[in-house]
């Protein structure tokens, strides 16, 4: 290419033919300039015309000049985009390159995440234990005698350190779920009677916070195969949820049905906060909360929500959530019946 001339790129989709000619010394730049006065005459005399058009009718450039030319900048044009595109091609090989490494890290870093929520959880439980022990020894008089003050201070001690066992424990059971070793012992077992122990525990909490909880249930269910445990817990945790997003005077039901002829639903419904219907998914992900702020006014871990779909799943089951903001969520699943 000559080298006086401006580089043609691709970007340069209409390559100035005028400057083109002037520049291989074909044409003077007074008469580029009376060619585009022309074109422009005759564009206002309603006869637009191209600059080539105008080029020739001026008899300032031969046809055969112009063809050449015009020839040669598309040779030029196309050189210029097969170069681009391997330099397109190169620039994707290297960005590709880039991810790759950048998602390597990124599930490393997951990893080295995972072990330490696995240390640090074991780490806590070793201390609690102890604190626990001794708060034990102390309430039930063992290390001597302890007036009523200290009595009610060591049970307040001793309802914190159950807390945050609780959560020890979460954190644990997290850190299974994620490396795929949670264990599963499936049984036949009696949901109605879990589900009932655990809305008594939760209507004490319930009572305080001014929401109404209300179970239904029918007289006779059939025992359903699950982990009573486990199941024990996600309905814990969504009966927590429930109540900690529900307002004073509000009311969370839970329902216990038959579903065709093998499956038990368990329903857990309040008229609470509910969750924007462009963020269901978020609530999922572990340690996520909707309202991340550092003022935040409820409580929790963010990783209720993302084991209790690990466990509901881990039944072969799938967990179904509705909600609409400021009216309220409905969290249900089911369990397949043993008859
Ligand atoms: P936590 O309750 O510890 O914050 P979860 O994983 O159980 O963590 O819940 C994640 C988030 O989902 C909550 O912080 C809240 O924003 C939202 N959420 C969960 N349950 C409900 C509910 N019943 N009503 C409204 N929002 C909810």
């Amino acid at each position: 290419m000559n080298p006086t001339q401006p580089k043609l790129t691709p970007e340069m989709l209409i390559p100035r033919l005028g400057e083109n000619i002037v520049q291989k010394g074909l044409l003077t730049e007074a008469d580029l300039r009376r060619a585009l006065d022309y074109q422009q005459e005759q564009t206002a005399l309603g006869k637009p015309c191209l600059l080539g058009q105008a080029l020739m009718d001026l008899n300032l450039v031969a046809r055969d000049t112009l063809d050449q030319v015009v020839t040669e900048q598309i040779i030029q044009l196309r050189s210029a985009l097969q170069a681009a595109n391997r330099n397109l091609e190169q620039r994707v090989k290297e960005r590709t390159a880039e991810l790759n490494e950048a998602l390597q890290r990124l599930s490393e870093l997951s990893q080295m995440k995972a072990n330490f929520v696995a240390n640090i959880s074991h780490e806590l439980r070793t201390p609690l234990t102890h604190v626990k022990g001794y708060l034990e020894l102390m309430v039930t008089e063992s290390l001597g005698p302890i007036s009523s003050e200290q009595r009610h201070g060591l049970q307040v001690s001793q309802r914190a350190a159950a807390k945050l066992e609780g959560m020890i424990d979460d954190l644990i059971m997290f850190s299974l779920a994620t490396r795929g070793e949670m264990s599963m012992k499936l049984e036949q077992m009696d949901l109605r009677r879990l589900v009932t122990l655990a809305v008594k525990s939760a209507t004490s909490k319930a009572e305080e916070r001014g929401v109404r909880l209300t179970l239904n249930a029918p007289a006779e269910l059939p025992p359903v195969q699950a982990d009573p445990e486990k199941i024990g817990w996600v309905i814990n945790q969504l009966l927590d949820n429930a109540i900690k997003f529900t307002a004073f005077e509000g009311s969370v039901t839970v329902d216990l049905k038959v579903e065709g002829h093998n499956l038990v639903q368990i329903s857990i419904a309040d008229t609470g906060i509910g969750i924007p219907k462009e963020r269901l998914q978020e609530v999922f992900e572990a340690f996520h909360q909707l309202d991340g702020s550092s003022t935040r006014s409820y409580g929790g871990t963010g990783l209720g929500l993302s084991l209790v779909r690990q466990i509901v799943e881990a039944h072969g089951s799938l967990l179904d959530v509705q909600s609409a903001e400021g009216k309220g969520s409905t969290f249900k699943f089911p369990l397949l019946a043993v008859n």
